[in-house]
């Protein structure tokens, strides 16, 4: 332990002196409260640190302690359906305890050690086991295994294996040198865990929202951005997403702006129910919160112990969602702090390093080969939340963010007015990933699948163009043909595009769904343009009623779609042609 004095107080930045051999990001207690902190500069002896709770009351002269330790998270069992704070306190215990605030300076068990957990050994005395290797399993939840792992870096022949049950931190396996393996173990929030390698994203993120998966997918271990202003449908699309994505485990970082917006999703997440399962969605998620009340500071950590969390688990082999809402506010925390640091700013304020610690960020993602000796390959695949100030997309964090990301889903102001939902638009998103994922596409969805894809994406492009005509000169105007293509986007849009997130048999579409329905709208369209060329008028062949069963598609249950969409199609042919025969 060093112990040093406070020299400067300046908000949540503290100058301690007398610090000589503390390092970088060591832990500092500070003050007689024993407020925490991390060390974010050294100056000779002086140690600037960054200090996660309200520093009123700090006095120059008051003693700081440095831990010589930096920001360890406890790893192991009792950490799915935990709530916990940005340098990971329980918030629940805490709450229990010292009511609804956490009390300055103090520190609790990440993981309970009262409760015992059942393990399942799965080596032997005399095996020989590498870093990453499972020893054994522990039941987490009810559809959770939690495999123990040798932490990075360890190895040797496991000398003592014990069975039954255990606390977190009571040691399971002993190895010949005596190293003790336990239930639980730690890691340095900033430090990315070790994997053998990384593998192509060329697997795609399944959501079951039509306008992800169709027209701006992700892939599994990719990254990308939404940015949602105030009542766009954030809320409701990241938790379509925690529902239904194709993840084994979601964590969830949330910084509150206002406090109302983190209770929200603490009251809310709690009571969802996981579709798939049917048991609370909190069993196989983490809730890192950072409530209204804590200093900005706070929140540059959480995002650190969100991504080491999800690491841990992408470990085990997991595919693994992380959720960080909204990194706009970890970038104000950034600049926060680099103001107070008096370093050079950059664009609007923000330190000229954003763009490197947004990079290293996302580049903890990914899908990868984890360490150990059976092949696992477990990924973290993050969506960002981004809230641009009065929704411009040119202010630094959304352009930072677009550089790195692969994926920008744009929530839209006007679409939502319009109550179109997900109010994602199809005009300015974007995805990087078409070209790595099309592959599976075509091998699992449809060999057409890319084709029909962007034959709907140029129809939309084209309706901008025509309704600007519209605009000038009205609607019938317009030559049949276009009038046609019109017909045919309203339905893309409508029937296709909007989905209901709270519809049972529509807030989860199967792929092969998709792509049925995407073609019964696209052969709907190329029989409109055969009628026509056969000089049928465009209002007998729009006026056919087998455009209300196209608008029920979505009513048809995903496992059914496959026989009740291919019929659809062929009748829309033979009905639409019939119309030229008569
Ligand atoms: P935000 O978090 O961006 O402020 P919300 O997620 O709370 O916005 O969404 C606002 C409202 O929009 C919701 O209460 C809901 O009525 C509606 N909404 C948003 N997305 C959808 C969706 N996919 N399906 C149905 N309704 C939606």
């Amino acid at each position: 332990m060093i112990e040093g004095t406070i020299v400067k107080v300046s908000g949540p930045v503290v100058s301690v002196d007398n610090m000589a051999g503390a390092k970088m990001y060591d832990i500092t207690k500070v003050g007689e409260l024993g407020l925490i902190g991390e060390i974010v500069r050294l100056d000779g002896e002086v140690a600037i640190v960054q200090v996660y709770e309200d520093t009123s009351g700090l006095r120059v002269g008051e003693k700081a302690v440095c831990t010589e330790e930096p920001l360890l998270l406890e790893l192991g069992p009792g950490l799915l359906s935990s709530i916990f704070d940005g340098i990971q306190r329980r918030l629940t215990d805490i709450s229990e305890e010292w009511g609804d605030f956490i009390v300055r300076g103090v520190t609790t068990d990440s993981l309970p050690r009262g409760r015992k957990w059942e393990f399942v050994p799965m080596v032997e005395i005399g095996d020989q086991v590498e870093e990453g290797d499972i020893v054994g399993e522990v039941s987490e939840t009810q559809h959770i295994s939690h495999k123990i792992m040798v932490p990075p870096g360890v190895s040797g022949r496991v000398a003592e294996v014990k069975e039954g049950e255990f606390a977190v931190d009571e040691t399971v396996v002993t190895l010949e040198d005596g190293y003790q393996i336990k239930l639980m173990q730690t890691w340095p929030a900033r430090v990315p865990r070790p994997v053998k390698r990384k593998e192509n994203p060329n697997i795609p993120f399944i959501t079951g929202t039509r306008i992800l998966d169709t027209f701006f997918p992700i892939a599994q271990g990719g990254y990308s951005i939404i940015p949602g202003g105030f009542g766009t449908g954030k809320t409701v699309t990241e938790q379509t997403l925690a529902k239904w994505a194709d993840a084994d485990i979601v964590v969830y970082v949330g910084c509150g702006e206002r406090g109302n917006e983190m209770t929200e999703v603490l009251t809310e997440f709690p009571n969802l129910i996981d579709p798939k399962t049917g048991v609370p969605l909190m069993q196989r998620t983490i809730l890192v919160a950072n409530t209204s009340n804590m200093p900005v500071a706070a929140r540059e950590a959480s995002i650190y112990t969100g991504i080491t969390l999800a690491e841990y688990y992408r470990d085990m082999g997991y595919n693994v969602a992380m959720m960080a809402d909204s990194t706009s506010r970890w970038g104000e925390a950034l600049r926060e702090v680099s103001g107070r640091l008096e370093e050079m700013p950059g664009e609007e304020g923000y330190p000229a390093y954003l763009a490197t610690r947004l990079a290293d960020f996302y580049e903890r993602c990914g899908r990868a080969v984890c360490l150990g000796k059976d092949e696992r390959i477990g990924s973290i695949t993050a969506i960002g939340a981004v809230s641009p100030p009065g929704g411009d997309f040119s202010e630094p964090m959304t352009q930072n963010s677009l550089r790195i990301t692969g994926a920008f889903w744009a929530l839209d102001t006007p679409l939502a007015n319009r109550r179109h939902f997900p109010a994602i638009s199809w005009l300015k998103s974007y995805t990087l990933y078409l070209d790595q994922i099309k592959d599976w596409y075509a091998k699992n969805v449809a060999e057409d699948w890319k084709e029909h894809r962007d034959r709907a994406m140029s129809l939309l492009q084209k309706e901008v163009e025509l309704q600007e005509i519209v605009q000038l000169v009205g609607p019938d105007a317009l030559p049949d043909f276009a009038k046609a293509v019109l017909e045919t986007t309203r339905m893309l849009r409508e029937d296709f595009l909007q989905q209901f997130a709270f519809s049972d048999t529509d807030a989860f579409c199967s792929l092969r769904k998709q792509y049925l329905m995407l073609k019964a709208i696209l052969t709907y369209y190329d029989c409109l343009e055969e009628v026509l060329l056969h000089g049928v008028p465009l209002r007998q062949a729009t006026e056919h009623p087998i455009k209300n069963e196209i608008a029920r598609m979505k009513e048809i249950p995903s496992e059914e779609a496959e026989e009740k969409i291919a019929d659809l199609i062929e009748r829309i042919k033979s009905e639409l042609r019939s119309l030229s025969e008569w």
